[in-house]
């Protein structure tokens, strides 16, 4: 990992930091918790929640000993391998191919997909340093290719690190003769044309679909 936090090191001083400060410093690796924000979090917890700071943690401490990442789709689990991809419910033949665990479990919440998933735990960023070997690309063509995966369905995020990351895995895959298809995007449900922005209305027109079948059989687009 990169030292991205060597310039937020405080100068040396003559005295170690008070356990206050020290806990402020440490909630500011919460995603969006500055300094000032991390200050109010710890004089909060130490003025009127001292049993909730305990429990947190302690929280904390189990949950980073416990969790690790499934054997088989990446996603966090306590089990070497987890409960969804242990499921005999689920269909083996599709794998939907997601940037975190909250994406599959915003994917689970829909009830419209009862194939298996493979979480990336991130997605490719050049200008960040990561590349297929930082998100190990090599774990999900493992998986992809195991024979029993008929389609990988790309359910990475619709940024352009997002898109770039579908594609660069779709040519992946498809070099190993897996079908491989991407969420398509479109007009929201509910949405009425009017207030639909411009470049959400003219991928629905890309991504249209058949009603009914042409004569001769269905093509696309
Ligand atoms: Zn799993």
């Amino acid at each position: 990992m990169a030292t991205r936090n060597a310039d937020a090191r405080p100068a040396p001083t003559a005295e170690p930091l008070g356990s206050l400060d020290a806990l402020a410093r440490a909630l500011r690796c919460l995603p969006g918790v500055g300094p000032r924000a991390a200050q109010r979090m710890a004089l909060h917890l130490l003025q009127h929640d001292r049993p909730g700071a305990r429990e947190l943690a302690q929280a904390l401490l189990r949950a980073s000993e416990a969790v690790r990442h499934c054997d088989r789709c990446n996603t966090f689990t306590e089990d070497s391998v987890c409960a969804l991809c242990r499921s005999g419910k689920r269909d083996p033949a599709q794998l939907c191919v997601v940037e975190t665990p909250a994406d599959l479990v915003t994917v689970e919440q829909t009830h419209a997909y009862d194939g298996l998933y493979f979480v990336l735990m991130g997605r490719l960023s050049p200008l960040d340093g990561i590349g297929p070997k930082e998100i190990r690309l090599d774990r999900l063509i493992r998986r992809a290719t195991d024979g029993v995966v008929r389609e990988v369905i790309l359910a990475t995020n619709f940024t352009s690190e997002g898109e770039a990351t579908a594609h660069y895995i779709a040519e992946l895959l498809a070099a190993r003769g897996l079908a491989v298809s991407r969420l398509a995007r479109g007009v929201p449900v509910g949405g009425e044309l009017e207030y639909v922005d411009a470049g959400t209305l003219a991928q629905a027109l890309r991504d249209r679909r058949w009603v009914a079948a042409p004569p001769g059989g269905a093509g696309n687009g």
